[in-house]
């Protein structure tokens, strides 16, 4: 797809937009809409950014735990074995071991970075616990994704947008590690490593139409490149109460729409995510657009970056799917496609081995 022709899409109207529709539908060859079925785990909500949309940052002396102990997140875990979970969102506010008292509580536990940490952490999932662990990673050197990737499944970060003029506004300017060089370094660095990767655009955050349109070619020149883009998160900015952007207008509901399926058609090798918890009332179009991925939902903890939309439970999911002439399917936090040993260290792959002979199931 040319430029002029994605920003013509993003653009149209009326009946236009019923024939990008059906574009997109036109390249449709499966019937499955896929799912993860997790647990949560904000291992820190502290972070070194402060974007003007964000919830879940919290400061040092407002919180009760700087880092989620070991023994927490345990039994968070092995609850979240009770209900069949399959994947560990492990999530922290961004290079948290740079503020002074996160490296104290870090080094009471005989670690130097936040990333050790994780690695033990996920090391531990994988010896006692079913899951399966993914991280959303921030921005890390390549030397740390290299060390995560041995005991995570897949790893992910949103690219949001690859306009640096976003640094001056009131989405990013206090957000040093929202400048998109860095992102797109961290995607690359993710792509020369092979780790399956789930990145995706927030839209509404102040970007044009024509910096959505980079920022869905950039993702699609890194695609072409690695091969290792599993999946792209279309997330529509909430304006939520008490956050710097509370007044900022959220994108149309057309406004997704449109990008989804825009992103259908630009990407036919990754699959497009809509978060269902976001989008309660339109969620079933999403799919009529070319969605196909709910992302994770979870039984048994709350989405700790929007706290105020809970994930729909499973069995209403299912309906919701079903009623827009879909099935739904549980996957892992890696896509089939990319289980083999070019993609994923032996430990994770004698995980998968293991929970598909627990569950009589081939992920
Ligand atoms: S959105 Fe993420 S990076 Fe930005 S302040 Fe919140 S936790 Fe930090």
């Amino acid at each position: 797809m040319k430029n002029s022709e994605i920003l013509d899409f993003l653009k149209s109207k009326n009946e236009d937009i019923l024939d990008l529709l059906k574009k997109s539908n036109s390249i449709r060859n499966y019937n499955n809409i896929t799912f993860s079925k997790n647990v949560f785990i904000p291992i820190t909500h502290i972070c070194r950014n402060s974007c003007g949309y964000c919830t879940f940052k919290k400061y040092p002396e407002d919180v009760a735990e700087l880092i989620m102990s070991k023994s927490k997140i345990m039994k968070n875990l092995k609850n979240a074995d009770k209900y069949k979970c399959k994947e560990a969102l492990f999530t922290f506010g961004e290079r948290s071991d740079e503020i002074d008292s996160i490296q104290d509580e870090l080094n009471k536990m005989k670690y130097d970075t936040m990333t050790e940490y994780l690695y033990h952490i996920s090391e531990v999932t994988l010896k006692e616990t079913e899951l399966l662990p993914h991280t959303n990673c921030g921005i890390i050197s390549k030397n740390e994704l290299k060390m995560l990737k041995e005991v995570n499944a897949s790893m992910g970060l949103m690219l949001e947008n690859v306009s640096p003029r976003l640094m001056k506004t009131p989405a990013h300017e206090l957000s040093p590690g929202k400048d998109p060089k860095l992102r797109i370094e961290t995607i690359e660095n993710a792509g020369k490593l092979k780790i399956p990767f789930t990145t995706g655009l927030l839209i509404g955050i102040g970007e044009t139409i024509e910096e959505r349109v980079s920022s869905l070619l950039k993702l699609r020149k890194i695609q072409d490149k690695y091969g290792h883009i599993q999946e792209i998160i279309i997330q529509n900015f909430r304006s939520k109460p008490g956050i710097p952007m509370e007044k900022h207008p959220e994108p149309s509901f057309l406004e997704i729409l449109k990008t989804v399926a825009v992103a259908n058609l630009l990407f036919p090798d990754v699959s497009i995510q809509v978060p269902p918890n976001l989008n309660n009332e339109t969620s079933q179009m999403f799919l009529l657009a070319g969605a196909d991925d709910w992302g994770g939902v979870s039984p048994v903890s709350k989405d700790f970056v929007n706290p105020e939309a809970p994930w729909p439970e499973i069995e209403k999911l299912r309906n919701i799917t079903f009623e827009a002439g879909f099935n739904m399917v549980e996957r892992l936090p890696v896509y089939k496609k990319y289980i083999n040993s070019e993609f994923l260290s032996e430990k994770i792959l004698k995980k998968i081995e293991d929970i598909n002979s627990r569950y009589g199931a081939n992920f």
